[in-house]
């Protein structure tokens, strides 16, 4: 089986004794992608890292998460356009809006948040979005960068709703607009019904997988920290939930998140160090 984590933060200090590692283990699984997504100024430096250490294997995606918006000056949105032109980039993130933690205020996260979205469109990259409790706030911010998006005409989504919490009806309209919709390790939780329901309900070419790693472990590891290699358990959980092989969904979720990245992943790819 061949699977491609679109959303981990190998970089966190979580993994700072074994990313390597961590890595190898992915790719034992059979994780051939790996993005890893920035949040602020430090862990976008941190992805491009890590990225080039396992070149063709972990992509880096670079943004300012919404928690730090307040934090955000024009010169660190500079220094994220220079960053987000480099062409090993693959996504603009995470960003988005955070009503729930509110860390920052709401008109500050939207201005962030509008300013990487013209950082997304200038460079033609999608964006890796976080929403958390800002539902109809972020579908208008996000209609109107989709409206503008050059992706849709190279046959790629807009981005990808990552970690995606809401209802089927919400998550279908953002397979509208033209993006991707992420299933974390999370499907796996017994409460979690919603999740189970938009794995079935999407078309699966909208459907992409992630960890969200060191974070949201699966529910068997539930407390522990989680890791790339653990992806296969939210491909499995999609398959029971659609009722067909895991293998299905596995090949589409990584022809999907590829196409997304705009990358090429080799069934043969070995860990480089
Ligand atoms: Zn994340």
């Amino acid at each position: 089986m061949i699977a491609f984590d679109t959303h981990c933060h190998l970089q966190d200090t979580a993994f700072a004794s074994d990313a390597d590692e961590a890595v190898g283990r992915a790719m034992a699984a059979g994780v051939r992608g790996m993005t890893v997504c920035g949040y602020d100024p430090e862990s976008n430096l941190a992805a491009l890292a890590l990225a080039a250490r396992f070149a063709g294997a972990v992509f880096p995606a670079v943004g300012y998460h919404p928690h730090d918006a307040k934090d955000i000056t024009p010169a660190l949105l500079d220094e994220l356009a220079t960053l987000a032109a480099q062409p090993e980039v693959v996504a603009i993130g995470e960003i988005g809006l955070d009503h729930y933690r509110d860390h920052s205020p709401h008109d500050r996260q939207e201005e962030i948040l509008r300013a990487q979205l013209e950082i997304a469109i200038t460079t033609r990259k999608p964006i890796s979005v976080h929403s958390r409790g800002a539902e109809e706030a972020i579908y208008a911010a996000l209609a109107a960068y989709a409206a503008r998006s050059p992706l849709p005409s190279e046959g790629r989504p807009v981005g990808v709703m990552h970690c995606f919490g809401g209802t089927l009806a919400q998550a279908l309209r953002y397979v509208e607009l033209g993006f991707a919709v992420s299933v974390a390790c999370a499907i796996t939780y017994p409460k979690n019904d919603e999740a189970r329901k938009i794995a079935a309900g999407l078309p699966l070419d909208a459907l992409v997988v992630e960890t969200d790693s060191p974070y949201l472990p699966p529910q068997p590891i539930r407390g522990r920290r989680n890791e790339p290699a653990h992806v296969v358990s939210a491909i499995e959980a999609i398959a029971a939930a659609r009722g067909v092989p895991a293998i299905c969904v596995a090949t589409s979720t990584t022809a999907n998140a590829a196409r997304l990245f705009g990358v090429t992943i080799s069934p043969a790819a070995e860990a480089g160090r």
